[in-house]
């Protein structure tokens, strides 16, 4: 059975925002995975791939039970707004697991925790490259006690960059996989698309790989294909701006470079450069911003270590 859900959450001035998702409930007894999309409201990719799934499944196909809430930050994509909440300008996916009485973002992470991703057997969280971010392709998991389980759904996933993102040095704390992982729920953060384009070839990644995950898990009838060759990367050296300017960079998302090669260089609105950002370590350029306007501290480039 296929039912549409509202989860409501209280709004900032007394409204009441309603999230749409799904439950599809199959007819034999399962695993409960949880797949969530729009967390960045303008990754319009993996949204597109979590409202396709749910299109063409059949809930005869389903054992046990499958979530999926393809708009988590619905204010956010109604406003076209990138990477955060507009009403406090936090970002979601660094508010998990959320608190009950903190800032307005706070208050949202801890609704959808605990009424979505708490009580999961499985979480999938989908993304992609927000409106000025360029990105290659990958799934990040988190070291845990359920760390093997969660590699194994990145691996299920068949997108060939994984990143293991450590507890100690962690760059994204508060994010969805995060504040899983530590209740005991394996979970994995998929990126495919970027620049808040709709993009099919990046709707399909998104789309084999949660068929293939939800085949893996059991949770979906059909054969899983056997599992795929993936490259390994032990955490994040994540590059930011230490002024505003005008970030121009030397590569595409994908490129593999060596320690003290240049990724960009910054410049002033007059022209004059005032800075070469090069890279710290070896590592793969994963994501970049896009956007020359880039703010002081600003992300500059998400580079995945070897
Ligand atoms: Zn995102």
């Amino acid at each position: 059975m296929i039912t549409r859900e509202v989860l409501s959450i209280p709004g900032p001035d007394g409204s009441v925002i309603d999230i749409p998702y799904f439950e599809i409930v199959g007819a034999k007894p399962g695993l409960h995975l949880t797949v969530i999309a729009g967390i960045h409201g303008a990754e319009y990719s993996s949204i597109a791939a979590a409202r396709e799934f749910v299109a063409e499944i059949n809930d005869e196909e389903v054992m046990g039970r499958i979530t999926v809430m393809p708009i988590v930050n619905i204010l956010a994509f109604w406003a076209r707004v990138p990477f955060v909440i507009p009403v406090d300008n936090l970002n979601l996916n660094r508010s998990f697991p959320g608190n009950e009485h903190g800032s307005f973002t706070e208050i949202y992470a801890f609704h959808v925790f605990e009424k979505i991703i708490r009580g999961s057997d499985y979480l999938l969280d989908m993304h992609a490259g927000d409106i000025p971010e360029a990105l290659e392709p990958f799934s990040i998991f988190e070291e845990s006690d359920v760390e093997d389980k969660s590699l194994q759904m990145a691996k299920a996933y068949g997108i060939k960059h994984i990143v293991r993102q450590r507890a100690a040095g962690l760059v994204v704390a508060g994010s969805t996989s995060a504040a899983a992982s530590v209740i005991g729920i394996p979970a994995i953060i998929a990126e495919s698309g970027e620049n808040g384009i709709l993009d099919q070839a990046a709707v399909q990644l998104h789309l084999v790989g949660l068929r293939n995950l939800a085949r893996t898990l059991g949770v979906l009838t059909g054969e899983p294909w056997s599992a795929r060759e993936h490259i390994s990367y032990d955490g994040w050296n994540w590059l930011r701006a230490e002024r505003a300017g005008w970030w121009q960079p030397s590569h595409k998302p994908g490129a593999v470079v060596r320690a003290g090669e240049l990724l960009g260089t910054m410049s002033d609105p007059w022209g004059e450069r005032f800075a070469e950002i090069k890279a710290p370590q070896d590592g793969t350029v994963l994501f970049q911003t896009s956007s020359p306007a880039v703010s002081k501290d600003g992300i500059l480039v998400g580079l995945a270590l070897h």
